[in-house]
């Protein structure tokens, strides 16, 4: 007869042989580094392995400025793991987008509902916080190891380094942290004779300019707000810096009459934005050096299935689910990525098989969702922000969402402001409030909701 004690070492034991001693995640980047300080604080060893070198050694003035919009869903992850504290301190709170019109009006729209806003947040500096932290708490990091493949029989990584020797690294659990393009996952695309790959292109790409800070770090246009350039087939956007500067985004056809490939001279590029974005021009020194210095980049999609392998792998962040930007949702959904793994492992301590197919179960469908959410939003940005039906239904809509914040949440709201609603349900209850919409106003555009619509929509909620 066992006594008490050694049954319950051995159930200790067991327990322990469950938990997953080593888990390596392959890539440091925004969500990499934060699934690392989630995975430590759960008593696990974790090493975090990135193709390039160390981005904190660079120094603060190295590389361009490059800005992001974080929102609810991303500060409730960072909040779960207690360093929103840190990040709280890069942050410009961006109430409202400032909508520059082609006739040189500008207008803005509120995101939301009065203390609602989104944050502009600069890149390298998030990264490094989070990296910071993630060192802090245990994370060790290896750097200049890019991964090659992954020997699935013995959960093995083949890593290139710098001096171009391989390096192997066998370990229980590997999280796929590595973007867009990620190796991790083409390795195992080649493993899986069933893995669905749907990679896409849309036929925009897009370039990062500047406008510089103006005397003593003043801001030359208005701080707290997103900027827009709306013109229809294309647009210009801006995001405030730290320093006063902001770093613009012009999101362009790749061919055709107003194109990259067409604005091939200094002279032409000055002269369209003299053009087609006239007040902004003016602020932009040196619009043409960055034109042609700063490179052209694609906005690809990227949908696969299965996202995880038994108990020894699991693709994270853009790796899973890459998305144009349109919605400022990529981190902010592989922030929420993070998050809900770690829920799923509270409820299945240890069992990786089960947390890791639970994890899919839950993420995949949103995946999919804020995916096909930020597509529609490009036309949305781009186009409708200046159309006056649009603004008019987003008014009678803020109006509607006042009178009865429980039946209805603007679209834009339930993605960015409402992180306990799923992307899934948002997009499917969007497209019901779209169709409503559509018919209750018909062809009219008055933007005070009368009580007669205000009762045309309450029977089509009830329907
Ligand atoms: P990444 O940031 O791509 O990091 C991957 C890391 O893996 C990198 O450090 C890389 O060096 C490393 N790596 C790659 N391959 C290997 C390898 N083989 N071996 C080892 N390491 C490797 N999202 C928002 O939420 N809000 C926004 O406003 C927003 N704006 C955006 C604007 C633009 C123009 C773009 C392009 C994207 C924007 N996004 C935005 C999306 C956001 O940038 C991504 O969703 C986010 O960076 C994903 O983080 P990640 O860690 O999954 O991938």
């Amino acid at each position: 007869m066992q006594s008490t004690e050694t049954r319950s070492i051995q159930y200790l034991d067991k327990a322990k042989n469950n938990m997953k001693e080593e888990i390596v995640i392959i890539g440091a980047g925004l969500v990499g580094s934060l699934l690392g300080i989630y995975l430590v604080k759960e008593g696990y060893k974790v090493s975090i392995y990135e193709g390039r070198a160390d981005r904190r050694l660079e120094g603060v003035a190295a590389g361009r400025s490059i800005n992001l919009a974080l929102s609810d869903r991303g500060i409730k992850a960072l909040e779960k793991v207690g360093v929103m504290k840190e990040v709280q301190d890069i942050c410009i709170p961006m109430h409202s987008r400032g909508i520059h019109l082609a006739d040189g009006k500008y207008i803005e729209q509120a995101y939301g509902t009065k203390g609602q806003f989104i944050n502009s947040v600069s890149r390298g500096e998030l990264n490094n916080i989070l990296m910071n932290i993630a060192e802090r708490s245990g994370v060790q990091f290896v750097f200049e190891h890019r991964c090659k493949k992954i020997d699935w029989d013995t959960n093995t990584i083949h890593f290139s380094t710098s001096s171009n020797k391989i390096v192997e690294k066998k370990t229980d659990l590997i999280f796929g942290a590595d973007g867009a393009f990620s190796a991790s996952r083409l390795s195992y695309q080649l493993k899986h004779d069933r893995f669905d790959y749907n990679q896409f292109f849309i036929s925009h790409g897009y370039k990062e300019l500047t406008i510089p800070a103006g005397e003593n770090g003043s801001f030359l246009i208005e701080k707290n707000v997103l900027h827009i350039w709306p013109r229809g087939n294309y647009m210009l956007i801006a995001l405030p810096n730290m320093d006063g500067s902001f770093t613009c985004t012009l999101f362009f056809p790749y061919e055709g009459a107003n194109s990259f490939a067409s604005l091939e001279t200094p002279e032409k590029v000055k002269a369209f934005f003299q053009k087609e974005f006239t007040d902004v021009e003016k602020i932009m020194p040196t619009l043409t050096e960055d034109f042609f210095n700063n490179p052209t980049a694609s906005l690809v999609t990227v949908k696969c299935f299965p996202w995880v392998l038994e108990d020894k792998f699991a693709l994270i962040g853009d790796a899973a689910h890459a998305m144009v930007p349109f919605f400022g949702q990529g981190m902010n959904c592989g922030f929420e990525d993070c998050a809900v793994l770690h829920d799923v492992m509270q409820t299945h301590k240890g069992d990786w098989k089960k947390i890791l197919a639970e994890y899919q179960t839950l993420r995949k469908p949103d995946g999919d969702a804020i995916s096909d959410l930020a597509l529609a939003n490009f036309v949305e940005m781009r186009d409708k922000v200046a159309d006056t039906k649009f603004i008019a239904q987003k008014k009678l809509e803020a109006q509607f969402h006042a009178k009865h914040p429980e039946k209805w949440i603007p679209a834009y709201s339930m993605v960015t402001f409402s992180p306990e609603m799923r992307y899934s349900t948002a997009l499917q209850k969007g497209i019901e409030q779209q169709r409503i919409m559509d018919k209750v106003m018909g062809d009219k555009e008055m933007d005070v909701l009368s009580a007669e619509m205000e009762a045309a929509i309450l029977k089509e909620l009830a329907d």
